[in-house]
């Protein structure tokens, strides 16, 4: 009789442990835990703009990365070793602008085009664009919308005898000295068509020590398919609102600046203060183009210099 009341008990424990590893792992699983270790995670030693005046960038293999203040639009150049690349070209008013922009540089060629997905703020100015430069490779996701704008980029695309190129999840190629790598790409399903910011092509660029993450309109649904290695420069996706920039997504990424593409007292209320916030609470240092207007990054790939203009 004693014998059987120490092996109920016994089992009775071997229950126990189970069950306490399965509740365990629901809660890992549900990022409960997961979060609790994350938010202790702190950005290590970010810079401001002001103190990055005084850094003397080395070498003359200088990396730029200018975000154009288009408003409420996303437009940013990159510029290596004589190479280009422009990830959008904000709304359609915005297109004689962005091509002066572009000019002043000196610039003449294009050599990658992103059409990070078919919304206007992202693709409006993208016709101008490319009937103003040489254009190498256009990349867009395989998603097709029947607005003006989207056909005004589709024609001016074929009267150039250009092709689309839509890139592939993991895909990687180098503008100048600078190595990306396309972290997401959606295509056309009937969420998407009902929410374009979900097809958003996102590019992670790598230059020696500095890595620089263009989110587009990706929202926090794109984030979660994946996981994302710290990178010293955000793009905060979606101009800065609450469906993108989640808490998880964030702990892993640990920007030490965030740039938001933003248009001044929009109608969306973009930035949302719980983004800034969040960033903030992290360390990360913000810099929007409705306060700053144009703002360029410049790196030897082991600082970066901010600026604006
Ligand atoms: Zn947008």
């Amino acid at each position: 009789m004693a014998r059987k009341k120490k092996k109920v008990k016994q089992i009775e424990a071997i229950i126990g442990i189970i069950v306490l590893a399965i509740l365990t792992l629901g809660a890992f699983q549900s990022g409960e835990i997961q979060n609790y270790f994350l938010k202790s995670k702190k950005v290590v030693n970010p810079i401001t703009a002001e103190e990055s005046q005084n850094v003397v960038l080395e070498g003359e293999d200088i990396l730029q990365i200018h975000f154009f203040d288009v408003g409420q639009a996303d437009s940013i150049l990159l510029i290596s070793d004589g190479k280009t690349m422009l990830i959008d070209a904000g709304n359609n008013e915005d297109g004689d602008l962005i091509v002066s922009n572009i000019k002043d540089l000196g610039i003449t060629k294009l050599d990658y085009v992103v059409g990070t997905h078919p919304h206007e703020d992202h693709i409006g100015g993208l016709d101008d664009v490319i009937s103003n430069f040489k254009i190498g490779t256009i990349y867009m996701p395989k998603v097709q919308t029947n607005t003006k704008t989207f056909e005004d980029v589709i024609d001016a695309i074929s009267n150039k005898n250009l092709q689309v190129t839509t890139p592939k999840q993991n895909d990687k190629f180098i503008v100048g000295k600078v190595e990306c790598e396309i972290m997401l790409v959606g295509e056309q399903t009937k969420e998407v068509e009902e929410n374009l910011n979900l097809s958003s092509i996102v590019i992670r660029a790598t230059y020696k020590e500095q890595s620089y993450l263009f989110m587009a309109d990706a929202e926090e649904q794109n984030e979660v398919t994946r996981t994302w290695e710290q990178t010293n420069v955000l793009k905060v996706g979606h101009h800065g609102s609450d469906t993108s920039t989640s808490t998880t997504f964030l702990n892993q990424v640990l920007p030490q600046i965030a740039i938001i593409s933003v248009g001044k007292d929009n109608s969306y209320n973009h930035p949302n203060q719980t983004t800034l916030n969040k960033l903030s609470k992290l360390g990360t240092l913000i810099y929007r183009t409705d306060e700053k207007g144009n703002i360029l990054i410049e790196s030897d790939g082991i600082q970066n210099k901010v600026s604006f203009y």
